[in-house]
């Protein structure tokens, strides 16, 4: 499993993508998505989403 954001909580604001070690995030349309190829499960994401727009 990788970690996957809430679309409807989700603001667009780019701060899982700031903080994740590993590039797996890019936000698109105002919308945060993760590569699950490339997340490893560090939850470094969801403890900094103001919105709590991540989840494992
Ligand atoms: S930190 Fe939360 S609200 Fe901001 S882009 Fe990421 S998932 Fe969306
Ligand atoms: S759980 Fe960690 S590796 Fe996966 S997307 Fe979030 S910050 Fe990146």
């Amino acid at each position: 499993m990788a970690a996957v954001v809430i679309k409807e909580l989700c603001a667009g604001c780019g701060v899982c993508a700031q903080m994740c070690p590993l590039g797996a995030i890019r936000v698109r349309a105002k919308t945060a998505r993760v590569d699950g190829a490339l997340c490893d499960e560090c939850e470094e994401c969801i403890f900094a989403c103001p919105n709590g727009a991540i989840a494992l």
